[in-house]
């Protein structure tokens, strides 16, 4: 497929970073996954907002203009054979000439940006829901930084899929922060709860377009921060991401999520948000 790097489209395979380059050295960098339904992106601003956010958060200036981010998503979209497709944007603090943790006095940012195939949710998932561990949130305390250093969020997703499980809830301070790559919701007696967001975790572009639909569907919703109890006694379980969608937790540590099936307004939050994508290809 086609790729974006530093001001060229090219294929793939001709895609090169220099070695020196500090994302490659140090993971000093930041970058976002958009999701695009019939090559329309979906909350492309909030996802443009949150990447400002994070290049801030790094101290890294925006290399390009909303136009040109705008114009590269575009060309990819177009050129990529899937109508949904999950647009892959990363912007590193370049590659200087030697290894110094300190900030290059000229830094020239590395971006790259990929399209693929967003592929359609298996039917397993509305139909049995999927299996969540809990492990201790190793990560640093600027979750909010959507950051490509990612070891510890690697470890933690292998350390779930090594016991079955598709993703990791992370306990930090007896609370539950998020998934590895999922922000969390935990619904008792038809009330739903999602941790508020902060430095401890990402504020996701799904977790907001949830609580909105979640507004529209006159379903209650606080925004507090979840107890590992409140996750072993809820009726229902929620992960959301912008390449899962939203996602029911039907086992936690291989006990059954209320009654161990896919929940009612798990049905009725997913038919809303399926609404939305539908609205936008409509669009
Ligand atoms: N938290 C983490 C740690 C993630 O990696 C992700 C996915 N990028 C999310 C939450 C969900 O964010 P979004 O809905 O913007 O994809």
């Amino acid at each position: 497929g086609t790729v974006y790097l530093n001001g060229h489209f090219m294929p793939l395979a001709e895609a090169r970073v220099p070695v020196l380059d500090r994302g490659f050295l140090f993971g000093d960098g930041v970058y976002e996954v958009i999701p695009a339904y019939d090559r329309k992106p979906l909350r492309l601003h909030a996802h443009l907002d949150r990447l400002e956010r994070s290049l801030a958060g790094i101290r890294l200036a925006n290399p390009l203009s909303r136009a040109d981010w705008e114009g590269i998503f575009a060309h990819l979209l177009r050129s990529h054979e899937a109508a949904n497709q999950a647009l892959y944007l990363q912007v590193t603090r370049g590659a200087p000439d030697g290894r110094d943790h300190r900030f290059p006095e000229n830094t020239s940012p590395t971006v790259f940006v990929m399209t693929k195939a967003l592929a359609p949710r298996n039917p397993r998932i509305a139909e049995q829901g999927v299996s969540a561990v809990l492990c201790e949130d190793t990560r640093w305390q600027r979750c909010d930084i959507k950051s490509i250093s990612l070891v510890a969020a690697v470890l933690l997703r292998q350390e779930a899929a090594d016991q079955g499980a598709e993703e990791a809830l992370l306990v930090r301070d007896g609370r539950v922060v998020e998934g590895s790559t999922s922000n969390l919701f935990v619904i008792r007696d038809r009330y739903v709860t999602t941790p508020p967001t902060g430095p401890e975790l990402l504020s996701g572009i799904t977790r907001d377009l949830i609580i909105e639909l979640a507004g529209r569907e006159r379903l209650p919703l606080t925004e507090q921060p979840v107890s590992v109890e409140d996750c072993r006694s809820a009726d229902e379980l929620w992960i959301c991401s912008s390449t899962r969608e939203l996602v029911p937790v039907t086992r936690l540590d291989g006990e059954p999520v209320g009654d161990g099936r896919v929940g009612p307004l798990w049905q009725q939050l997913d038919a809303a948000y399926q609404a939305c994508k539908a609205e936008l290809g409509q669009s």
